[in-house]
């Protein structure tokens, strides 16, 4: 409960003070702190602002403020330390009912492959809330902990380089931690990269957030020898920095009894949490001064921001927080006070004000790293098999025939092991088919359960082994830092198409499911690239297609062929994302390219639990979906055949969905489509899945009535046409406009259309 939710004459008991460190600084300091009892005494007239009893004496706050602030109806400082929360799924909207919990909410901010989530899986355990699709995080996971008397919710965030707005991702970051204030930031730092991964820090210094730093990766600091006063370090940046190596679980205990007392604890008053400003050369930090006087006349702004930060972001010429500060009514003045920042910069330091201001930090960095004794060890090169892997996989002759083989491989195991998990899937579907057949008394409830249910989601849940392996590949590829080498190699084959290196990732993940490989797309920097890559993504054939693959192709194609006819179909797949990636970047999304920037990180052998954790994730994303919309379909599917006009329908073609096939049946003349085949289309453009599961209810007892080559253009037609209303969902909130979404679903389904009508024509001339 908020304190503003408490009515005149009701008491309650501060829990905790939210919102931003200055604010927070004077309101405790007015004696809102934990466990205090606090009445509403009288509202004003407008119902703001409201006057409380605190401490015995009298205070006003507007509701904004209040509604920083978290009450509860008991105070919970009396021995509640050892209660056991057990509800797992308790999100922020029932974290202010549960009166009496103390909770730390932590967000976990550092740079790519520092190793967030393996803190975040470490800290979290079984109590994990939100699975994200992969391994590459690409929105805020929670989960949760409990620690010294506390319960810990975990947020870990997307992996960013610094807090500029340059990708979404350190936009989103950014807003997670100014609109959503954790109680306390943990800055994740890949300790083998030190100096790099400061630059982060020194913008949430920037920011006055309260800071703990996991000098992440000591192991291999370790390893290699390194020089560095921990402790030194820590109080020179004004943070508590714990030395940790989440591959054991290293220092995690630590951690969090560090972010509990630094949450416990009040700034100035305590040795252990103060807070430093990086002080910059006098004319930056002029003009910092002089656009922060502006600034601070606002007290609403003051509460939600740090005002040092927003000076230090506008004279970075920040449109974000351009925007913020747009409304004020000195804007005027702010922006001519900034103007003039900029222009002292230019004339004393040659540079421009966001370069100069990024010398600074990485002059502060550099002088506090010197100062903590920080010499880089020689006793063990760590790189060292990095450096030689990497001399042989990005090698110009090796470099693809190794990377075509991998991918290869990933198919082959995907479906060659895949077969026997899949056989005894199957088989059990079959019985149990059969045992239901045998038991039930004839009706439509049993003719659903058995067509319907199991006809439609069994013939599609037999392919989660698949998945499963498929996801595996991609997961180990991801952890052990082999993608960021794939799209190194890919860049200049991804750049003659208009897209960027790392539009590769996505579009291999695309091959595991659409939806998240939109998701993936966040990290490429460029719109231009970003959008390109996400309207082409659905020509990657997404594991929803395969069950039709298989379904088809063994039933039309002797089993020598039938690796020939997926080959083909993937292939296609393939060549037609680089021509429309071309066609887009000609025509239809023009603007500049890019450079290409990516990080190699040194290869990681992944830990078999992250490993496991990461399928497991997608695995579960997959039967979601088996019990959700493919069931659902599955017996709408069903119904639709099995009634008609006059009830029951005699035969398939006067049901309903028979007269639905037949209506629409001129529209594929050019494919030599017949109306099962239609109406199995038209059911899949809620997944691509229910078009098996639908050819499996239709095709129940009579068999396939149509030429193979027909069932070679179908196959082409589902390969391309409308991915499915997820991924379409997924492009519209990645673009950010429907415009994108409809323009991706006219244009595949048209291409279908005209590619298979091709295949059908062309095939027919010459047979
Ligand atoms: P994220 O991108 O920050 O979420 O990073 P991940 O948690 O995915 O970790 C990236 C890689 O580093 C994985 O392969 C981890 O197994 C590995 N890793 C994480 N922490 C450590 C550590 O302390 N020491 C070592 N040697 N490897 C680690
Ligand atoms: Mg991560």
């Amino acid at each position: 409960m908020r304190l503003s939710d408490l009515k005149t004459g009701e008491k309650a008991y501060i829990i905790k003070v939210k919102g931003h460190g200055g604010f927070r600084k004077r309101i405790i300091e007015m004696g809102f702190i934990k466990g205090q009892e606090i009445e509403a005494l009288l509202c004003a007239p407008l119902q703001d602002p409201v006057t409380y009893r605190v401490m015995g004496y009298e205070v006003s706050l507007r509701r904004q403020e209040a509604e920083q602030i978290e009450v509860g109806d008991e105070p919970w400082m009396q021995g509640e330390d050892s209660e056991p929360v057990t509800s797992r799924s308790t999100p922020r909207d029932q974290q202010h009912k549960t009166t009496g919990v103390k909770e730390i909410t932590i967000a976990l901010v550092g740079n790519p492959n520092c190793g967030k989530t393996s803190m975040f899986n470490f800290a979290s355990g079984a109590h994990e809330h939100v699975g994200n699709y992969s391994g590459v995080t690409v929105d805020a996971k929670e989960g949760y902990t409990h620690f010294g008397g506390y319960r810990i919710r975990l947020v870990d965030l997307p992996g960013t380089y610094s807090l500029s707005a340059y990708s979404p991702e350190e936009l989103y970051v950014r807003k997670q931690l100014v609109d959503d204030t954790p109680d306390v930031v943990v800055n994740v730092i890949d300790a083998s990269n030190i100096e790099r991964n400061l630059y982060l820090t020194t913008q949430l210094m920037d920011m006055h957030l309260r800071v703990v730093c996991a000098l992440n990766m000591f192991d291999e600091l370790e390893l290699r020898g390194d020089k560095l006063d921990v402790d030194k370090l820590s109080s020179l940046l004004g943070m508590p920095m714990v030395p940790t190596s989440f591959k054991t679980g290293r220092g995690l205990e630590q951690l969090l009894s560090e972010v509990i007392h630094i949450f416990e604890s009040r700034e100035g008053h305590d040795e252990y949490y103060r807070h430093f400003h990086i002080k910059h050369d006098h004319e930056i930090e002029d003009g910092i001064n002089n656009i922060q006087k502006y600034l601070k006349g606002n007290a609403l702004l003051r509460m939600r921001y740090s005002t040092r930060w927003l000076a230090i972001k506008l004279m970075e010429m920040d449109t974000e927080v351009d925007a913020i500060v747009r409304g004020l009514p000195d804007y005027g003045q702010i922006i001519e006070a900034r103007d003039t920042a900029v222009r002292r910069i230019k004339e004393e330091t040659g540079e421009d004000s966001e370069t100069a201001i990024m010398d600074a930090k990485y002059g502060f960095i550099r002088g506090a790293l010197h100062e903590a004794g920080y010499v880089v060890g020689v006793k063990e090169d760590t790189y060292k098999t990095t450096h030689k892997l990497d001399a042989l996989i990005t090698n110009r002759w090796v470099g693809f025939p190794i990377f075509f083989f991998i991918l290869y491989l990933m198919f082959e195991v995907t479906f060659t092991l895949g077969q026997y998990p899949m056989d005894w899937i199957e088989m059990g579907v079959e019985r149990l088919g059969e045992l239901i057949g045998d038991t039930m008394s004839e009706g439509p409830l049993k003719a659903m359960l058995i067509d319907g249910v199991i006809g439609g989601v069994g013939s599609v849940i037999v392919f989660l082994p698949q998945i499963l392996i498929l996801y595996t590949f991609i997961s180990f590829m991801e952890d052990s830092g082999y993608m960021a080498r794939a799209a190194f190699i890919m860049d200049k084959l991804m750049h003659g198409m208009g897209l960027h290196g790392k539009s590769f990732i996505p579009l291999i993940m695309g091959f595991g499911c659409n939806v998240p490989a939109v998701m993936a797309t966040r990290t490429i920097e460029s719109r231009r690239s970003r959008l390109i890559t996400m309207l082409v993504l659905p020509m990657m054939s997404c594991s929803a297609r395969l069950p039709i693959y298989i379904m088809i192709s063994g039933a039309f194609f002797a089993i020598q062929y039938q690796s020939l006819v997926m080959f083909s179909l993937y292939l296609t797949g393939i060549l037609l994302s680089v021509v429309m990636a071309r066609i887009l970047s000609k025509w239809v999304i023009r603007g500049e390219d890019t450079p290409f920037v990516m990080e190699l990180p040194p290869y990681r052998f992944p830990t078999a639990r992250a490993i496991f954790r990461h399928t497991w994730e997608k695995g579960k994303q997959y039967l979601k979906k088996m019990g959700g919309v493919i069931l659902v379909a599955s017996i709408i599917v069903w119904a639709l055949g099995y009634f008609g006009t006059m009830g029951v329908a005699p035969s398939l073609e006067q049901s309903f969905i028979g007269l639905l096939g037949k209506a629409i049946e001129p529209v594929f003349y050019a494919q030599g489509f017949n109306w099962q085949l239609d109406v199995s289309l038209l059911a899949g453009v809620g997944a691509k899945e229910i078009v098996a599961s639908t050819i499996g209810v239709l095709y129940a007892d009579a068999g396939f009535n149509f030429s193979p080559l027909t069932a070679y253009s179908f196959l082409i037609f589902v390969l391309i046409y409308f991915p499915c209303i997820a991924t379409i969902v997924a492009i519209k909130n990645e673009s950010g406009s429907w415009k994108w979404a409809f323009f991706a679903a006219i244009y595949t389904t048209a291409l279908a259309w005209v590619v298979s009508a091709l295949v059908y024509q062309i095939g027919s001339l010459l047979y």
